[in-house]
């Protein structure tokens, strides 16, 4: 009920019942003081006309008598008079009807009931009671009166009644409208902001209270404003502090991969004991750099929520035991106990992010190491609730160092935060650990904490929440390994003239249980297009006789809408700018450079068949956090020499002339088996094509240097010969940018090169390929 209605009712109401209290005692006063005036006047009356009468009812004068009545009965509102003497009538005069019933004496205006107040009094001498006299007054003209007194009130009443409504529904439709106004005023503000405003200049009360709401709608404006200026210069702030880190962490992170690559070639050569320290000074400085950087990298990307966490079946045991493992060589250097226990009832087979959780364990059990220097480190597994499809696992890493000052705990988990002592200080840290490990847990569902006491220990609990993993992924961990996916409904051509890039192909497709058909150049390519319906076709674009984007052409050209429309991808190791336009220009639905990779292959055949083979392909499991965190993809930018990871060269073999990592790659998207053939083949062809790049050389032979060149770049860095694929890009791009003198000339510096590049991978070879080296 609004507050108008509510007014109007209310006034109403009080004035209906208190004008009817009024007319109540006005009436009953009205009728009182009538009656008492009725019966004074009617007594008076009887008195008066029994004291005249009472000679002539003494003397029996009945004429006298008769001439009284007649008198009195003119008198107003007398109705009959009548004299009794001994209960004989002696004289009467008025109405018969009246005269002729049963008088009975009224003593209030109550018992008059047929409109006649009957009055009677006695004649007398002394106490002798000679006669009585009875007289009716009308009691009609009183009732009138009291009836039209009473409408006349009922009307005022009324009257008033319905001006006091009138009033108050002015006055309510006055109050409510300004009522209305500010809430709707108040409304406007609540959903488009401050600053509208009601403008009102009534002179009022109302007008004031509309006048403070704009004043408060124009300071929140102003505030409102201020504040969002202050938010956006914040935002703008730290967006630019998240770019400035994330573009320095890259900008650093990749001369440093290359300067550490340099460090290890370094320290394979002939070093005194002083220079071989500082040799491993850099090194550990240079390690220590990168793990600031990927520290720093992936706060940023966690600030800025855009780290996403794989969900992929993994061994946790395996995983907690390959981390705990790699701290038993420093523990037991620093005189440490390490033990770590998993209780059984921890799942084996979960699906989460192994490398995350990896880096929590990495980071606590590392500070753990770090910041002890008697006694033992306690990693305890446990599994806290499984429901479900959920498990909750708890781990908590126990150690005896130098423990944590309370007040210290409070911040112990926010970012850049080195607790101050001389011990902590004295240890490398970025401060940006414990932070991200929060972080990594909370994205876990999970939460990190710690109690600890100085000078006693510290234990680090953390939990993360993992899904438990079915049978069927617990099988595709190890299915991830070997690259397996059952899928052999997909017709695919390859058209790949370089026997060892086929090869290449042939084993990746083989992991992925595919069967491929290979064309030598382009003409095989549209001719078996012509033959089979292909789901997609892989299409090289350096072939002999006829090239990838002429096949290309001749495919879209053709009559059948089927076969013309085939996608095609073209592998390429051309890698300048603008080729991809130009391949998508010549009708190719993307591309691949090389050298290949298993898993672009998949994303291709995922992305052109809509038949999900995704699962296929992941990193090697094993590859280490710091390795994870550079998004390692092997393009010729990426390559950059860590030989840290692949240890088992680093005593022979220069890295630029083998990159092991390449050849890792390469084992890890094909199979060890395949590597010595692989090389054999290489070898063989590209004796071949340097014989041939020789001859161009000297006959300045431009098209054929450059086309022999651009294979020798693409297929030496296949397989690893970093320095040999480089002298042949930058033969090939001498010749594309008009320098061929430039090109002839390098020769000499080729043969070098091509000699010690295709020795070296001989030597290699030698020592044998296994699945397990990286
Ligand atoms: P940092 O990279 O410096 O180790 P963290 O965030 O991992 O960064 O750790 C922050 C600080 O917490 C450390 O500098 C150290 O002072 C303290 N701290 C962490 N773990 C331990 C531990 N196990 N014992 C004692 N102090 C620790």
């Amino acid at each position: 009920m609004s507050i108008r209605t509510k007014t109007i009712l209310g006034i109403a109401v009080i004035e209906i019942a208190l004008l009817m209290v009024l007319t109540f005692y006005a009436m009953s006063f009205l009728s009182q003081s009538n009656e008492k005036q009725l019966i004074q006047r009617a007594n008076g009356a009887a008195t008066m006309f029994s004291h005249a009468a009472k000679n002539a009812v003494l003397s029996t004068d009945l004429a006298t008598l008769n001439d009284l009545i007649d008198e009195f009965i003119q008198l107003e509102d007398v109705a009959y008079v009548r004299v009794l003497r001994n209960g004989r009538e002696m004289a009467h005069a008025g109405d018969k009807d009246l005269l002729a019933r049963q008088m009975i004496e009224d003593r209030s205006l109550d018992d008059v009931s047929d409109g006649i107040f009957d009055v009677r009094v006695p004649i007398s001498v002394g106490t002798t009671e000679f006669a009585t006299v009875d007289i009716g007054f009308e009691t009609a003209p009183i009732s009138a009166m009291l009836s039209e007194a009473k409408q006349a009130i009922i009307a005022i009443a009324s009257i008033e009644v319905v001006l006091v409504a009138l009033f108050s529904f002015v006055l309510g439709t006055y109050l409510t409208r300004s009522l209305t106004r500010l809430a709707t005023a108040a409304h406007t503000l609540g959903q488009s902001g401050p600053g509208f405003q009601l403008n009102d200049q009534r002179p009022d009360e109302l007008g004031d209270v509309a006048r403070a709401f704009d004043s408060m709608s124009a300071k929140l404006e102003k505030d409102y404003i201020d504040l969002n200026t202050a938010r956006a210069d914040a935002e703008q702030a730290s967006s630019s502090k998240s770019r400035f880190l994330a573009s320095m962490s890259h900008e650093i992170r990749t001369p440093m991969n290359g300067v550490l690559g340099i460090l290890n070639i370094l320290e394979e050569t002939n070093l005194t004991k002083e220079q071989q320290k500082l040799v491993n000074t850099a090194t550990e400085s240079g390690h220590f750099l990168l793990s600031v950087i990927n520290d720093i990298l992936d706060f940023t990307r966690m600030e800025s929520n855009t780290l996403i966490l794989e969900n992929r079946p993994f061994d946790l045991h395996r995983c907690i035991t390959s981390v705990t493992d790699s701290f038993y060589p420093t523990a037991r250097a620093q005189g440490l106990v390490l033990h770590c226990y998993i209780e059984p009832s921890v799942p084996v087979m979960v699906l989460g992010d192994k490398n995350r959780v990896k880096q929590i364990l990495l980071n606590l059990i590392g500070n753990a190491v770090k910041f002890t220097h008697e006694g033992s480190i306690r990693i305890h597994v446990s599994s806290t609730a499984s429901e479900g499809t959920h498990a909750t696992i708890k781990c908590e890493i126990s150690d005896t160092g130098i423990g944590i000052s309370k007040n210290a705990i409070d911040y112990l988990f926010d970012e850049f935060t080195m607790v101050d002592q001389s011990y902590s200080r004295s240890k490398e840290g970025s401060g940006l650990g414990l932070a991200i490990c929060k972080r990594l847990c909370n994205l876990m569902d999970g939460d990190v904490n710690v109690q600890s006491e100085p000078d006693v220990g510290s234990t680090f609990a953390f939990t993360i929440q993992l899904e438990l993993a079915n049978e069927e992924s617990s099988t595709s961990e190890s299915n991830e390994n070997t690259k397996t996916a059952v899928r052999d409904d997909l017709a695919i051509l390859v058209a790949e003239d370089n026997k060892a890039n086929q090869l290449v192909i042939k084993e990746m497709f083989k992991r992925l249980n595919l069967k491929i058909d290979i064309a030598e150049n382009g003409h095989q390519a549209v001719n078996q297009v012509k033959q089979y319906n292909y789901d997609l076709i892989f299409m090289d674009i350096s072939m002999p006789e006829m090239d990838g984007i002429q096949a290309c052409q001749a495919i879209r050209a053709m009559p059948d809408a089927r076969s013309a429309s085939t996608p095609i991808v073209a592998l390429t190791a051309h890698s300048l700018a603008g080729d991809k336009e130009k391949f998508l220009a010549c009708g190719m639905d993307d591309y691949i450079s090389k050298p290949l990779r298993l898993s672009q292959l998949v994303e291709k055949i995922d992305l052109f068949t809509n038949k999900s083979i995704a699962k296929a392909t992941q990193a090697s499991e094993d590859t280490s956090i710091v390795n994870m965190q550079q998004d390692v993809t092997l393009t010729d930018e990426a390559l950059m020499p860590n030989m840290d990871t692949h240890p088992i060269e680093k005593d022979t073999i220069d890295l630029e002339l083998v990159d092991e990592a390449i050849l890792q790659q390469m084992i890890e998207d094909t199979s060890a088996d395949v590597i010595p053939l692989l090389i054999d083949h290489y070898l063989e062809e590209s004796h071949q094509r340097l014989e041939k790049i020789y001859l161009a050389m000297d006959n300045k032979d431009k098209e054929t240097l450059e086309f022999e060149a651009h294979t020798l770049g693409s297929s030496s860095l296949a397989l690893g010969n970093r320095s040999l694929s480089n002298i042949a890009r930058k033969i090939e791009h001498q010749c594309l940018d008009g320098q061929c003198q430039l090109a002839f000339e390098l020769k000499e510096e080729l043969q070098q090169v091509a000699n010690d590049s295709l020795e070296a991978l001989e030597q290699r070879k030698m020592k044998g390929f296994t699945e397990s080296t990286k």
